[in-house]
This record gives C-alpha cells, sequence and structure tokens, in this order.
C-alpha cells in the first residue's frame, strides 16, 4: 500500500491509516510512504537557495515545525515513541544542514539535488512506523535506498530489477514471510540508490513506483504470487475524462495496464506513469482507492488484465502542445530525414510525443511541448542541413487521446469524425500504432473543449462506466 502527502496530514488521517491496515489484518503488508504535504517542494527551493543563508535557517525551522506538531498531534507527550520520533527528526534534519553546506560549497549536483529530497520521505515513513508501533501493531522502518538499487540517473532513476530482487530477497522476504510474526514494512517512497551507495530518487512523485516496484520483487522471490499493489488517493480513482470539461465523467472501475498508461500519461495526475511498467509483466493487479472511503467494494480503479473490450476507458487531453511540421521540398524518399530529426531534438533534451509522416515523405509533423517549442525550432534552425533543405513551420495545438480496445473498431473512429464535423473541428494530425489501444487526434487550441464534449457525448454509450451506472 502506498500512502501519498496527502494521506498524511494530521491526526485524523493517522488514525485512517490505522483502520486501513486493521481492515488489512489478515494480509501481509508493506506501507511506502510518501513525504508529508509540499516537504519535497520545500527542501527543492532550499536547495536551490543555498546562498542565502537566512533562507535555508527559516527553511530548516519550517521543516522542522511541521515534523513537530505532527508528532506532537498523534503521539503522547513522552512516550517511547513520541522520543524516537523528535529524536528521528532533529537528527535528520542536522544531517540536511550539513548537505545545505556542502551544495553551498560544490553546488547543486543533481547527486544533491536527490540527496535532499530524500529526506521528506525518511522524515515521514518513520514518523508512520513509530505510530503504527505505539498502537501495539509490529512495524519496521526500512529507507528504500536499501532494498531499490538503480542507475545513474538522478532524479529521474530507474530500478535493476536484479540486484534489487536480491536486496528484497535478504531484507524483506523474511520479514513477510515470518509464520511467527505479523509485521507491518514501512518503506520510503520515491527513494533508492545506485550501485556506488549515493542516493537516487524516482521522479517526482515517485512513491507509487516505489511500490510497483517492490510488488514486483517479491513477486519474482517471494513464496506468495498473490500481491496486489494499493495507492491510496484522494480520489476515488481515475475519471473518463477531466469534469474541468465535462462534469459528468464517471470513474473508470477496469482498465488493463495498456490502457491505464495511456490515461496515466496523458490524463490528470493520479498515477505515475512510469509505476505501471514495474508490474505488467507479471500481471500483478493495482488499485486506486480513495483514503476516505476504504469500504468501497466497486467504486475504485482496478487495472489488471480484465478489461472490457467493448469499450472506450477515457478521453484524456494535452492542453498546450506545439506541433513542428519539416516539409521538404525536393528531397523526398532521402533516408535519415527522421534519425536526423530526432537527432537535433535528442541532443537538445526535448522529449517528442507524437509523429505524424505522410508515407509520400514529404512532411513531418511532430509534437513537443509548449514551453520547448521555441528551442525545438531553433535548434532545428540552426542545424543546417535543415535550414538549406527544409521550410519548417510550428503552431500552438491541443491533443485528444481516446482510449480503449474499442478505438481500433472502424465505427468508433467514424463516431468520433462524425462528432467533429457537426462542430466544423479539422484534425491535424492524427495517430495510433497497430499496438496501441489509443488514438491521438491534433487539433486547434481553442477547439479543445468543444471537441471533447461532442466526443464523450457521442460516444457516451460506449464508456464501461456509464454503462454500469445505468444498470
Ligand atoms: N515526495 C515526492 C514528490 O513529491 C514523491 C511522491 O510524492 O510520490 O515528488
Ligand atoms: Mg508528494
Amino acid at each position: 500500500m502506498k500512502f501519498g502527502g496527502s494521506c498524511l496530514v494530521d491526526r485524523s488521517a493517522f488514525k485512517k491509516i490505522l483502520k486501513i491496515l486493521e481492515l488489512y489484518k489478515d494480509e501481509k503488508k508493506i506501507v511506502v510512504a510518501s513525504a508529508f504535504s509540499g516537504i519535497t517542494e520545500l527542501l527543492l527551493s532550499t536547495a536551490q537557495n543555498v546562498n542565502n543563508s537566512r533562507i535555508i535557517e527559516d527553511n530548516v525551522a519550517i521543516l522542522e515545525k511541521k515534523h513537530f506538531s505532527m508528532i506532537e498531534q498523534i503521539f503522547k507527550a513522552d512516550t517511547e515513541y513520541y522520543i524516537k520520533a523528535k529524536d528521528w527528526v532533529d537528527e535528520k534534519l542536522s544531517d540536511l544542514e550539513d548537505a545545505f553546506a556542502d551544495i553551498k560549497e560544490f553546488g547543486l549536483e543533481p547527486y544533491y539535488q536527490d540527496l535532499i529530497l530524500s529526506f521528506g520521505e525518511i522524515l515521514s515513513t518513520y514518523i508512520l512506523n513509530q505510530y503504527i508501533l505505539s498502537k501495539g501493531l509490529e512495524s519496521v522502518y526500512i529507507p528504500a535506498n536499501k532494498v531499490i538499487i538503480t542507475n545513474d540517473e538522478f532524479n529521474n532513476a530507474y530500478p535493476f530489477y536484479k540486484l534489487t530482487n536480491e536486496r528484497t530477497r535478504r531484507l524483506i522476504i523474511p520479514l513477510l514471510e515470518n509464520p511467527k510474526k505479523d509485521v507491518i514494512i514501512c518503506i520510503t517512497g520515491f527513494i533508492g540508490r545506485n550501485k556506488i551507495g549515493y542516493t537516487t530518487t524516482l521522479g517526482r512523485g515517485g512513491s507509487d513506483y516505489t511500490a510497483t516496484i517492490l510488488a514486483r520483487s517479491i513477486y519474482e522471490v517471494g513464496i506468495d504470487k498473490n500481491i496486489t499493489v494499493i495507492l491510496w488517493k484522494d480520489v476515488d480513482g481515475l475519471l473518463t475524462i477531466n469534469p474541468k470539461y465535462v462534469p459528468q465523467s464517471t470513474l473508470i472501475r477496469n482498465l488493463d495496464y495498456n490502457e491505464a498508461k495511456h490515461i496515466a500519461n496523458f490524463g490528470a495526475k493520479i498515477l505515475h506513469p512510469k509505476c505501471l511498467e514495474a508490474i505488467e509483466k507479471k500481471n500483478i493487479p493495482l488499485e486506486l482507492r480513495n483514503f476516505n472511503k476504504p469500504l468501497q467494494k466497486v467504486d475504485f480503479t482496478k487495472i489488471s488484465v480484465l478489461t472490457d473490450k467493448n469499450e472506450i476507458k477515457g478521453i484524456s487531453t494535452v492542453e498546450d502542445a506545439v506541433i513542428i511540421t519539416v516539409i521538404s521540398g525536393s528531397l523526398v524518399d532521402v533516408p535519415g530525414v527522421l534519425a536526423k530529426i530526432f537527432k537535433v531534438m535528442s541532443k537538445n533534451s526535448i522529449s517528442v510525443s507524437l509523429v505524424a509522416q505522410s508515407a509520400s515523405e514529404i512532411s513531418t509533423s511532430f509534437i513537443v511541448k509548449g514551453p520547448e517549442a521555441q528551442k525545438a525550432v531553433d535548434a532545428l534552425n540552426s542545424s543546417g542541413y535543415f535550414s538549406d533543405f527544409f521550410e519548417i513551420k510550428f503552431e500552438d495545438v491541443a491533443i485528444i487521446n481516446i482510449t480503449g480496445f474499442k478505438i481500433l473498431e472502424n465505427t468508433t473512429k467514424a463516431i468520433i469524425f462524425q462528432a467533429l464535423e457537426k462542430k466544423n473541428i479539422r484534425v491535424k494530425a492524427l495517430t495510433q500504432s497497430t499496438e496501441e489501444l489509443n488514438l491521438s487526434l491534433v487539433i486547434e487550441r481553442e477547439d479543445l473543449v468543444d471537441a471533447i464534449k461532442v466526443i464523450h457525448d457521442d460516444l457516451c454509450e460506449d464508456f464501461e462506466a456509464e454503462k454500469l451506472d445505468k444498470n
């Protein structure tokens, strides 16, 4: 189970966690916790301002106050747990101050950023562990950088599963498989370590990923393969569409990994898109559940192999995309044009999200994020190859993604295009690769709201949730 910052806000939230642990009392449990709400941000902004000693002092004081006030709320004063939690915060904040001093001396290297950000989870998870202990349950605290071994990509690390499995086998399995003792294992979200021992982080919002990485490792090295990941959220789960566009949008109850990846990638930031990578090949189910409604029997989102192929799952959007088009007047069928375009993008660390090229190869369009567009265009223009032989155009656009097995049917596409025709909305580019249960349509930004509404209304019948709600 993973509890995010919004599940760790005050005394009553901690009580809810306890209630949830009791609900699942017959299961073996690993609890992954995020930093308290706002802490990761605060750590980051402090690290970026190390030259201002006033800011460091003030922010460390805020960190201390936030954690101490939580401790005051959730523990009886002067109990063993209260004292241990307070001592922990003191000790870690003093380590944190040393790290800020190092950054002042050596600069904010990516390594230091991860070190600094790791403190949020190290503080919150230890406090949660002491809280669980104080309620008479068995619990141990394990910092994830003892277990999750990653590559060297600071700020956005990937796990090495084989190495992580070995650590899991050594450190976690004996606790999980001990028949005599029922221990709740509390593990910090978000962090790992590389092979030489430096702390890494899995990317912002990465605690979801921690939970799925651990689930996968336990699956691979443990005896019991009946594992579920539950991410406790402050919403019921994934919605078919952002309610900002369509207020009557409904909950998606079942979807498969592939569908979920599309929706997580484009849609509401409820699920970290990377985290499905860890579990999909093992078919480990993942549930998104509302922290305030732990007893829900149907109103939650379950991602597993079970999906209805006759359904559209959701519609998601990218509001501020830019489409760049590279047009060649003469050089048709010259090999390597795409390679050259993407080399320029990759050299400039610009991520390309959608590519459309006609069979004639006369022009190639691709999508970049709004804020990166100018950099992308400048980079192409300053490369001699493109400025000499190609014309480069760009335009602000929005993208609509329609996801679900049903998108593979011609009739679904017919409905979508007829819907757009009613509002006179033109599709500027579109993609669907053969593997994908997703159709992406590029349209003008100002058409976005209308387009979503008509597509949603006309596809209504094909949504799983709508069918369920009618029954
Ligand atoms: N605390 C980290 C962040 O805010 C990780 C997480 O919340 O999942 O990005
Ligand atoms: Mg967070």
